[in-house]
């Protein structure tokens, strides 16, 4: 049982829900089966809230065998997803991924306080962010139902690997699925979020 990353643990502003325990929860092991590898997925267009460029920076860090996202600022300040393991998931997750960290960036999350870990206004954070994914695969990118329920199916393997209750897969799965059948635009929700922040420009 390694003993959790230091380092990992205190970049984790804005980091998916999922994604930022699988970083810091090392308790779990390795995956004994050889895993099986996909293509790289193109990462999607992304401007932050600001207006400013999002990068995105493929990685072999985190978790080995786990593909995660983080959305942060780079050590110059610039605005960065830092994509790892992205191969050792289906390319649907992977879009998926990039467009959740995406929309940290988006919604203003990276420069704002991060709220306390895993309370209510963090997961309330995650869930904006899920939907903004998937509206983006919805509008964007043409995904129906059945090629969202490829994305959850994903999640729910990645989630259970990493050790969550199956309440919180279930529920985020949800959120995910009516979100989906939400009426407005990707970009309808940003601004919302944005302008209920005081961060809208006008
Ligand atoms: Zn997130």
């Amino acid at each position: 049982m390694p003993p959790p990353n230091p380092t990992l643990n205190t970049t984790l502003p804005a980091m998916a829900l999922a994604l930022g325990m699988a970083l810091s929860s090392a308790a779990m092991g390795q995956d004994a089966q050889t895993p099986k590898t996909y293509k790289l997925a193109p990462p999607p267009p992304c401007t932050n809230n600001k207006g400013e460029t999002v990068r995105f920076i493929d990685s072999s860090s985190g978790r080995p065998g786990l593909a995660a996202g983080m959305a942060d600022r780079d050590s110059s300040g610039r605005p960065v997803v830092l994509r790892s393991n992205y191969t050792t998931t289906p390319p649907e997750f992977q879009n998926f991924i990039d467009r959740h960290e995406c929309a940290h960036h988006q919604t203003g999350d990276i420069d704002r306080p991060h709220p306390p870990r895993n309370g209510p206004e963090h997961l309330m954070n995650e869930s904006i962010s899920d939907c903004v994914a998937i509206l983006r695969l919805r509008d964007e990118e043409g995904y129906d139902r059945a090629a969202i329920n490829r994305v959850t199916a994903a999640m729910r393997n990645d989630m259970a690997k990493i050790g969550f209750p199956e309440i919180s897969i279930a529920s985020r799965i949800s959120n995910i699925d009516k979100c989906f059948t939400r009426r407005g635009s990707p970009r309808d929700l940003i601004n919302k979020i944005l302008k209920k922040r005081g961060l809208l420009q006008p």
